[in-house]
């Protein structure tokens, strides 16, 4: 039986090239997404892969998705938490919706996708997580104090996660991309990319397959004692030390 992971927000952008990338990688992957079921079937149509519609946000719509999931795959060993939005705005100018609603699809979303997951990983003594943090979740930005903040929480999950679950054969890692190419930075003003990206040393926007590349390394067996990490790719754009 193939070996099962979950990636939410996996039908477009970084979570389609993760979902993609773990298929060719022989896994029986799920894709999860919230809306968009027209993008979500065009994955569907082009890949193969299995897509699943609910918020990550809803603790409740998680459980029963994750057992969905699980009837129609298997066990899942391996959780790619790669959800995200931004709503973006100054503090002294958001809205408490702006601030709320990036808490609960970035930060509350690693409690709900991971909580219905990790007792079964433990049973098992196996299991690889991998979140998707952000470079601004590292240095923060300006008009982005929900993100930042959801972004850094994810990044205190990830290392606590990592140390509760060390003996138990679980690695919890993450990721923080600088800019990648995908719809989220499509929305940001043509003016304010081209300083983005001169500010970049490589001097480009990521990939998706370079989020996705690194994502296959980490779930890897071979990477057990890889846990607790919290790996930037940036093209250099920001050298932190954690
Ligand atoms: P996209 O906006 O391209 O795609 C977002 C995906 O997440 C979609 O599949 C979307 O579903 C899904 N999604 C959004 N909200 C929910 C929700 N409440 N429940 C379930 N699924 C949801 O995002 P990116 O690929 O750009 O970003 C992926 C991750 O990488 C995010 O966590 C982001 O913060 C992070 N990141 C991105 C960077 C970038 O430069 N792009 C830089 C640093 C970090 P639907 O299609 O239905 O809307």
């Amino acid at each position: 039986m193939s070996r099962v992971a979950i990636v939410t927000g996996g039908t477009r952008g970084i979570g389609a090239s993760i979902a993609t990338a773990l298929q060719n990688e022989g896994y029986a992957v799920a894709a999860v997404y919230a809306g968009n079921d027209e993008k979500a079937q065009e994955f569907h149509g082009s890949c193969g892969i299995r897509v699943y519609k609910w918020d990550v946000g809803d603790h409740q719509a998680c459980a029963e998705g994750v057992r969905k999931v699980e009837g129609d795959l298997g066990p899942v060993c391996t959780l790619v938490n790669n959800a995200g939005i931004t709503r973006d705005g100054m503090l002294h100018k958001m809205a408490v919706e702006q601030w709320s609603e990036v808490m609960r699809t970035n930060l509350d979303s690693m409690f709900n996708m991971t909580r219905p997951l990790i007792e079964s990983m433990r049973e098992r003594n196996f299991g690889r997580i991998v979140n998707i943090s952000s470079i601004n979740g590292q240095k923060g930005q300006m008009g982005q104090t929900n993100y930042s903040a959801a972004k850094a929480g994810v990044i205190g999950f990830t290392k606590a996660l990592a140390q509760e679950n060390a003996r138990k054969g679980i690695t919890v890692n993450c990721i923080c991309p600088g800019y990648v190419d995908t719809d989220m930075v499509a929305a940001v003003p043509p003016k304010v990319l081209e300083s983005i990206i001169a500010s970049i040393p490589v001097g480009r926007l990521g990939k998706g397959q370079e989020i996705a590349d690194t994502v296959c390394f980490l779930t890897r067996r071979e990477t057990a004692f890889i846990t607790g990490s919290i790996i930037a790719v940036n093209g250099g754009q920001y050298i932190a030390n954690g």
